[in-house]
């Protein structure tokens, strides 16, 4: 394993590429710049292993990173407020609400600049070439496509023969899927895809049961992953690095929700903090509120305010600074 890993690019607790050339939407979400945009939680697939939480899926709902906003101008003043660089399009399948989906990008580019980079996720099932040269004359970026259906090759070589986007494939890795990686892979590489991503399998509640039924376990080294999706990422990235010249790389879960995420949150809490609020350095912001009779002041820590009931609260950096994530008496 060990002699494996030498010969890929990256680090095992940051990512491993057969190549290193990350595409730059991924360089970015390392950064935390990125605001995660759920442009609906419709989807005709069913995939077992789909991380979407369910009060998300299937319905047509939408939000910007943690926040639910209700229109575009709404979207787009949630991803100025976070001092966002770009922005990733998910869903459920953001190409079933396109016409949304192409009011967010233009949006968002007519208002953070055509150097606002833009990705979208998307099965493929709905990309015809009509709706693929619309997301390119939207000004879409890149386009990652998360294959579910049988000729999704033809979606990869149309995206790349017909619109100026970068076109890349992102799919989950877990041991009995390395084969159909492999067949993912050689598709992309051959229809002229830029990249691939391999995202370790994660156990979230909203997969637990699809997972457990079809075997897979919880790895013991590798909290809340797929034991032997990391071993598998391995297997196909150093295949890949053999037998084909397209990059290839694999992502972490702990990277991707400790890093990434902490830096998002992070550069959110430090644009918008209020005068009384402080960074605590995790992505939340801490501050005292004491409650006065009817009145609540709100006050920066260590100022604990005499006679009132006053408590430390801790809580994300969401316009409405919920879910507080804790709270305790202040002496
Ligand atoms: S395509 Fe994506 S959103 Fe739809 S079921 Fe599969 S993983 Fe979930």
């Amino acid at each position: 394993m060990a002699i494996r890993i030498q010969r890929l690019a990256g680090t095992p607790a940051k990512g491993l590429y057969s190549r290193p050339e990350p595409a730059l939407g991924c360089s970015l979400c390392y950064a935390g710049v990125k605001a995660v945009v759920f442009v609906t939680g419709l989807c005709d697939d069913s995939c077992f292993y789909c991380p979407v939480s369910r009060d998300r899926l299937g319905h047509d709902v939408f939000y910007v990173n943690e926040e639910r906003v209700d229109t575009v101008e709404d979207l787009v003043a949630e991803v100025q407020r976070i001092g966002a660089q770009g922005a990733s399009i998910t869903g459920g399948d953001p190409l079933i609400a396109l016409d949304r989906t192409l009011e967010v990008i233009t949006s968002l580019k007519d208002a953070m600049g055509p150097g606002f980079h833009i990705h979208l996720y998307t099965s493929g099932r709905y990309a015809t070439i009509e709706a693929l040269k619309a997301l390119d004359r939207a000004g879409l970026d890149e386009i990652r496509f998360h294959p579910t259906v049988e000729g999704f090759e033809d979606r990869i070589r149309l995206a790349v023969l017909h619109t100026g986007m970068d076109v890349g494939v992102e799919i989950p890795i877990a041991p009995r899927m390395v084969e159909w990686a492999k067949k993912v892979i050689l598709a992309a590489w051959r229809f002229g895809a830029k990249f691939v991503n391999l995202n370790e399998m994660e156990f979230v509640e909203p997969n637990t049961r699809g997972l457990l039924a079809r075997g897979y376990r919880e790895s013991r080294r590798r909290p809340f992953t797929v034991e032997g999706s990391y071993e598998a990422a391995l297997e196909v990235l150093e295949w890949a690095r053999e037998n084909t010249s397209i990059p290839v790389h694999f992502c972490p879960a702990s990277f991707k929700d400790s890093i990434q995420t902490r830096n998002r949150l992070r550069r959110a809490a430090s644009l918008d903090k209020a005068w009384y609020e402080e960074e605590t350095g995790e992505g939340t912001l801490e501050w005292v509120e004491a409650k006065c009779g009817e009145a609540v002041l709100q006050v920066p820590p260590g100022y604990c305010v005499e006679d009132c009931d006053s408590r430390i609260v801790e809580a994300y950096p969401t316009r409405k600074r919920e879910p507080r994530i804790g709270e305790e008496p202040c002496t």
